[in-house]
């Protein structure tokens, strides 16, 4: 119990850590993107190519902030009903191009009327969280599937992959901040992941086989919906 507490106190300094983090790095960025957009005008084109790049690059780390850092605080500013198969399906058909490049089939099987108070767009970046890292595991073709269905008084949301999978000692260490086993991971992902899942009063579990693949799956409160 000692080491849960410890545990929780350890990532609340994290995520608060990232979100000031988050909120100060931004601001100097948005500053240097806008003088480099200005002094693009007195240039020649071989100059306005290095800045494009710069720009480009900008956008980049503000996208890893917001991905990451921005998410990592677990407050909720607006909770509404969202009917879940729907977000879901809209993660999909937005991730579709992704997996494909690498070669994975996105599949996708949701009952209707799913309804859960939240906030929609930490819920989807749960989601988004999720089926990127089982794209990610995948090497050489397969498939992800994102299942949802009632159970009783909770929703439950599976991501499922045939992916490289994992050694229970690496399941064990997902969430913890800074954990990656990719060149250009920040292993910030699942941590993030964790505590908006937590903060709906849901849980996130791992069922994973190495060399067989992973099944994620998030429980969270059904909420009836308002007419
Ligand atoms: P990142 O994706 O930046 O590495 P995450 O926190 O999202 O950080 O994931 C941490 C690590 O957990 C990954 O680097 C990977 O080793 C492992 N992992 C997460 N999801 C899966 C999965 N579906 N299959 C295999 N490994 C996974
Ligand atoms: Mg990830």
């Amino acid at each position: 119990m000692r080491e849960e507490i410890r545990k929780s106190e350890k990532l609340n300094i994290i995520s608060d850590l990232a979100a000031s983090i988050a909120h100060e790095v931004r601001n100097p960025l948005t500053v240097v993107r806008g003088f480099i957009q200005l002094s693009q005008s007195s240039m020649d084109e071989v100059n306005k190519g290095y800045m494009r790049t710069a720009i480009a690059e900008l956008d980049r780390a503000e996208f890893i902030i917001s991905d990451y850092l921005n998410f990592a605080k677990p407050e909720f500013e607006h909770l509404e009903h969202v009917d879940v198969g729907h977000e879901i399906q809209q993660i999909v058909s937005f991730m579709t191009s992704f997996a494909t490049m690498q070669a994975v089939e996105l599949r996708f099987d949701a009952q209707e009327s799913l309804f859960v108070f939240a906030d929609k767009v930490k819920l989807k970046q749960v989601i988004i969280n999720l089926v990127k890292n089982s794209v990610e595991a995948i090497r050489h073709g397969g498939y992800v599937e994102v299942r949802a269905l009632r159970d009783r008084d909770r929703v439950r949301i599976h991501v499922i992959d045939d992916g490289e999978g994992m050694t229970p000692a690496q399941t064990e260490r997902l969430g913890k901040p800074f954990y990656s086993t990719k060149e250009k991971g920040t292993g910030l992902g699942l941590m993030v992941t964790f505590r908006i899942v937590e903060a709906m009063q849901g849980t996130l579990t791992f069922h994973s086989e190495k060399g067989r693949g992973t099944k994620a799956t998030i429980s969270i409160p059904y909420s009836q919906q308002r007419k």
